[in-house]
């Protein structure tokens, strides 16, 4: 479904992804795991369309995306969730999740939101709320439920863990498990290798622009390098 074929990307003189290429299939779950500054948000950024690649290509359901913007891309199915959620903190739960949906027809947006409430019970319950008073769990919920709205072919999550507490963590893990049950193909970008290892099929390291290691969820996070590594030994 996604191919990225080496690519290369500079902010300014820094050289910050080194000849990447890897792939996600249609129904997989793929994480990127890494350190702090590995590249893993440059990655996703370059796939969405808000940085740009000085060589290789990027390809999206047989398409070359590497020069198409990224509002575009959300018209063919490929949404992000941004590191930090990034939701609108002004406006009420449910006008967040109608800005997801500006590239459908509006006639479907009232069963869309039908959607997301069901898969997230704790925003239908907050649909007047404003943004900027919901709780970091319940925001990272709103945007995976903003970017649902789109109907993506592929969503691509950078951090969804980050600043939750365990018990909210694993609720996400859980939600993204889900997701993919119900048919969605996955892009998981994370510093929990431990909770991305467990729920992706296949994962990718990334340490200071590179991959180093491929193999199953299950292989990385059997690998002894991998646990001494990323997984605390
Ligand atoms: P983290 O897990 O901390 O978010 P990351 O793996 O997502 O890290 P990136 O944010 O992709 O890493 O950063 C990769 C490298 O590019 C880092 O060395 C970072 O300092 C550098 N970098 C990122 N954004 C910029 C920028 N706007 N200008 C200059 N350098 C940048």
């Amino acid at each position: 479904m996604l191919k990225v074929e080496g690519i290369n990307v500079y902010y300014g003189a820094i050289h910050a992804i080194k000849d990447i290429s890897f792939e996600v299939n249609r129904g997989e779950i793929v994480t990127l795991i890494g350190a702090n500054g590995a590249g893993k948000t440059t990655t996703l950024q370059t796939i969405s369309g808000l940085l740009r690649s000085r060589t290789g290509s990027i390809t999206f359901q047989g398409h070359n995306i590497s020069n198409v913007r990224a509002d575009k891309l959300v018209a063919q199915g490929l949404a992000q969730v941004p590191e930090g959620r990034r939701v609108f903190l002004q406006m009420s739960v449910q006008e967040n999740l109608e800005m997801g949906a500006y590239t459908q027809s509006p006639a479907g947006v009232p069963k869309d939101l039908e959607m997301v409430f069901e898969l997230f019970p704790r925003l239908k319950e907050r649909r007047n709320q404003v943004a900027g008073t919901l709780s970091g769990g319940e925001q990272q919920m709103l945007a995976m439920g903003r970017a649902l709205m789109s109907h993506p072919q592929l969503l691509m999550l950078d951090e969804p863990s980050m600043g939750l507490a365990p018990l909210l963590v694993e609720q996400i893990f859980e939600i993204i498990q889900n997701l993919n049950k119900q048919g969605s193909t996955i892009l998981l970008v994370e510093q929990n290798a431990q909770m991305a290892l467990s729920v992706a099929h296949r994962g990718y390291v990334l340490e200071t622009g590179k991959i180093v290691t491929t193999g199953t969820g299950e292989e990385l996070i059997c690998s002894p390098e991998i646990k001494k590594a990323y997984l605390g030994g």
